[in-house]
């Protein structure tokens, strides 16, 4: 039976403001609506299984070969398998290191992409996989707003894909220089604006031109972490990474600095295609909303969000939370009210969360750096922290892996004051500073908005 995906929020009737969607879609029509009409977020209703034979197979193996598996347990219904063999060969031509920092003990690097961070792996995949499902003859135009690393990860990843125009909307006074040269050099079919206003602003923009009936002409769509298509991606490295390293049928533990939760949903579901996951560590920054309800059962988010040095994983109420509470009997819709607790013996079991001061955060960086010459940022600090006290406090020897999800020459400054030098920038991002482009400044007036898109988007190819 081919895999269906139904909204999280499908059970919640006589909820103020929330029609609940009962209906099944594809894989295909989740990718290119994003959320599902409740306001929900879209799961599969089963989960496809990998024998550890085929897992085993793939030791040695570059990327793209684990990425085939995946991808065609999942997607074998819906995409041919020349597709998927092609989406994945273009997505993934960079490494995907791991770092032995001592014995069982690694940190796998997942900043090696063409914007430094993990969330390449995701939006890569994605970008290909739309331009496949495109309705026929038509163009999409995908509209994301940015606070910074998801604007040009998406940006990139769509460069160049046939068929899909993308707008970046960034808030001007919010981003680094470095960001901003990012974010505005893309070029092509990828144009960014830089809008007077906030984050929030510029997400209220794509919001009323989402639901404007006067640029539905447009195939207007997004591509922001709560897509399907941005999760499934995300399930790769885990298997990647057990491939490369466990010994047959070893089991190993992930640590995965997490904020919207997305990443570590994806070493979720890979434990339940049959990876052998003795333990999913998923530290968080001062947004100790999770490790609170692991320990205390009542779950409450932090609002306002605290601003910690691992900004993208500055978030009180995880978005990708109403996924893990689905897959674990419970439901939490998108404000953080809880309507159904999940089995929070069973989260217990599974899962080990702790939150992670800034301060540890920097002393992480500086002895991880002192003891074995690794070079961590202080998202990728947060995760191998996060492994440390799981380690201590369970005495649980397992394999074990770190990720990093950036590239510390992202955030020299940090580094140069607690290392005393400025990390080299990858190959990807070493001619950033002489890259042309430009950005259309804007106000956040919406008929300023709407008008340039009129202006200016394209209908048909
Ligand atoms: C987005 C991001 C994270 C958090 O990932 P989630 O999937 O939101 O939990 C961690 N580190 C970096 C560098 C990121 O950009």
């Amino acid at each position: 039976m081919p895999i269906r995906y139904y909204s999280t929020n499908r059970n919640l009737k006589n909820i103020a403001g929330i029609i609940p969607f009962t209906g099944t879609v594809s894989f295909k029509d989740a990718l290119l609506a994003g959320q599902a009409p409740d306001e929900g977020l879209f799961v599969p209703d089963s989960i496809p299984q990998i024998s550890l034979k085929d897992i085993h197979a793939l030791k040695g193996k570059p990327y793209r070969e684990v990425a085939l598996l995946v991808a065609k347990a999942f997607l074998a219904d819906e995409f041919p398998p020349e597709v998927l063999s092609k989406v994945v060969f273009d997505a993934y031509n960079y490494p995907v290191p791991l770092e032995e920092v001592y014995p069982q003990a690694f940190v796998m690097r997942l900043d090696q992409g063409p914007t430094a961070s993990f969330k390449d792996f995701a939006a890569r995949m994605m970008a290909r996989l739309m331009s496949h499902c495109r309705p026929h003859g038509e163009r999409l135009n995908i509209l994301v707003a940015t606070s910074g690393d998801t604007g040009s990860a998406v940006g990139d990843a769509f460069h160049g894909v046939t068929g899909i125009d993308v707008t970046i909307l960034y808030p001007a006074a919010e981003v680094s220089l470095r960001q901003k040269k990012q974010l505005d050099t893309i070029g092509g079919n990828v144009q960014a604006l830089s809008i007077h206003g906030k984050f929030d602003d510029c997400q209220n923009l794509v919001k009323q031109a989402f639901s404007d009936p006067a640029l539905a002409k447009f195939n207007l769509t997004s591509a922001n972490s709560i897509n399907f298509g941005r999760i499934l991606p995300q399930s790769i490295y885990y298997v990647y990474a057990y491939a490369q390293l466990a010994a047959p049928g070893e089991q190993i533990v992930f640590s995965v600095p997490s904020g919207n939760f997305g990443n570590a949903l994806g070493c979720e579901y890979a434990r339940r295609m049959g990876l052998p996951v003795a333990k999913l560590v998923m530290p968080t920054n001062e947004n100790d909303e999770f490790p609170n309800y692991l320990k205390t059962g009542t779950y409450r988010k932090v609002a306002p969000s605290r601003a910690c040095i691992s900004n993208a994983m500055n978030v009180g109420h995880p978005s990708n939370l109403a996924r893990f509470f689905e897959l674990y009997g419970g439901t939490v819709d998108r404000v953080g009210n809880v309507h159904r607790y999940p089995d929070i013996n069973e989260m217990r079991q599974n899962i080990f969360s702790v939150s992670i001061t800034d301060n540890e955060t920097r002393q992480t960086i500086k002895n991880i750096h002192e003891l074995y010459r690794i070079v961590l940022e202080q998202h990728g600090a947060v995760g191998w922290a996060g492994l440390e006290t799981y380690r201590k406090v369970s005495a649980d020897k397992h394999l074990a892996v770190s990720l990093e999800t950036a590239h510390p020459a992202k955030f020299p400054d940090e580094i140069e004051k607690l290392l005393g030098f400025s990390p080299d920038l990858p190959a990807s991002m070493k001619d950033i500073d002489q890259r042309q482009g430009g950005s259309v400044a804007m106000t956040d007036n919406y008929d300023n908005f709407k008008n340039y898109l009129q202006n200016n988007l394209k209908i048909k190819e």
